[in-house]
């Protein structure tokens, strides 16, 4: 085999994620992801692409997520016009995410022109909702667990990475030689995701490394979250809970329903205001295999929360006084209808804004996250004396500990270790850990480094 690999995003950073593997003539792309966070990431967005986008064959896709999916209606835009293989799962939630995102990119680009802030005159959007629709009549749905021919010589397969509803990790074949990325891995035992699929055999490993160095907390979810509720219930406070439309929402809403058939949390208002949950929670429906849900659960769940669709029901939760639960996105609290909660809810002291999940350096949640007293949104300083709690075991990823327990379970023999897909301290902490435990050779690539496959 001759190949090469070249790390174009998810390299030092947990965002970006585009691996190209070049051989036999074929340029081939592992994820298109947006970056996102801090700002000098986000501008990466604008640079021209490494290669001409016209002269890349595909995409395989791992997962919806923006981060590894945002990019290719940009990379359309700008010449691609190879397909886009993703698991059926992952096509459909992409139908949800990738319009909504061209959306915010519009919204962002009329609000940089109103208030004058932008060097480009007039500001535009990097893609728009009309270009992400465009970009689904590019996708292809390839099954899990068989294989697909790209040419006679390189063929791939995506496997189930337990993280999202459709999430994959890719084998890819070039010559019998045989390239393993995981993707975003999930839990080893989730409430609502089955584990990974054992890892076939494989020459390379590109793993991710997100909670590279971290472990997470050994505490149950329902019993971190009853404490939660019954904290803020006492206080007859707002318990404002941010979280990912597409997961973690649903997520969330299980362990409540679970908690209250349990009769451990009071009854009490439950609503979910983001009308894209609610759409993504008719496409878990329809993949009951992907997940441990039955649809007497998702009924049981339904009857439980009152979803919210229109702006003025959505304003209208903040003229409510508690006790009450409130779902909304964004998770990270970087854009959505969330953050018209947060302006309400945060400053009173009776409120708990429950975080869920992973916070990307750069956004509102991770600063609040970190303690932080105020919180900018919308150009305006909001006090935050709400409590502020954490539910860090829900993550939607394996930490470290789970990742090595995969490798080891699956009895994987890599030649050559990629650690991408983390901050630089957790790809450094992981490579370490992976050489101590394994003895494999690991690299942290850098962006654009490219790496010879022999
Ligand atoms: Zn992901």
């Amino acid at each position: 085999m001759s190949a090469q690999i070249r790390f174009l995003g998810g390299a030092g950073t947990v965002t970006g994620s585009k691996y190209l593997v070049e051989a036999h003539g074929k340029k081939i792309l592992i994820d298109c992801g947006l970056f996102q966070g801090l700002k000098k990431l986000r501008l990466k967005n604008w640079d021209e692409f490494a290669i001409n986008p016209e002269t890349i064959d595909c995409i395989i896709l791992t997962h919806a997520h923006i981060d590894h999916s945002g990019y290719i209606p940009r990379l359309i835009k700008s010449g691609f016009r190879g397909k886009v293989y993703s698991t059926e799962a992952t096509r459909d939630v992409c139908k949800i995410l990738l319009p909504d995102c061209g959306y915010l990119l519009e919204e962002e680009a009329v609000y940089l022109n109103r208030v004058q802030r932008t060097k480009h005159k007039p500001a535009l959007p990097l893609f728009t909702s009309e270009d992400a629709e465009e970009a689904l009549e590019s996708f292809v749905n390839v099954p899990f667990h068989k294989t697909h021919a790209i040419s006679s010589q390189i063929s791939f397969e995506f496997r189930y990475a337990g993280h999202i509803l459709g999430a994959s990790s890719v084998v890819l074949t070039v010559d019998h030689k045989k390239i393993f990325f995981t993707g975003d891995v999930g839990r080893i035992n989730d409430e609502i995701f089955h584990p990974p699929d054992v890892i076939p055999n494989m020459d390379y490993l590109v793993t991710e490394s997100t909670y590279g160095n971290r472990l997470h907390s050994s505490e149950d979810v329902a019993t971190e979250l009853s404490h939660v509720v019954n904290e803020t219930y006492g206080r007859g406070g707002v318990l404002v809970i941010p979280a990912f439309a597409v997961g973690r929402a649903q997520s969330i809403m299980y362990y409540l329903t679970q908690l209250r058939r349990q009769n451990r949390i009071p009854s009490m208002p439950m609503f979910l205001n983001s009308p894209m949950a609610t759409d993504f929670s008719s496409i878990f429906k329809k993949h009951t295999k992907l997940h441990k849900l039955t649809l007497k659960d998702c009924a049981e769940i339904d009857s439980h929360f009152r979803y919210v669709r229109s702006a003025d029901e959505s304003r209208a939760l903040n003229e409510r006084t508690g006790p009450m639960i409130i779902i909304s996105a964004s998770g990270m609290l970087t854009g959505g209808r969330v953050l018209h909660h947060l302006k309400a809810f945060a400053p009173h002291p009776e409120n708990t804004i429950l975080l869920s999940g992973y916070q990307s350096a750069g956004t509102r949640g991770e600063s609040l996250q970190n303690g932080a007293r105020e919180v900018k949104i919308h150009g305006e300083y909001i006090p935050v004396r709400a409590q502020v709690r954490n539910l860090d075991n829900i993550s939607a990823h394996a930490d470290y500990g789970e990742l090595i327990q995969w490798f080891q379970h699956s009895k994987v023999k890599p030649k050559k270790v990629f650690i991408t897909h983390g901050e630089a301290s957790a790809a450094d902490e992981f490579r370490r850990r992976l050489a101590e435990k394994f003895g494999w050779d690991c690299s942290v690539p850098e962006q654009d480094e490219i790496f010879k496959l022999e």
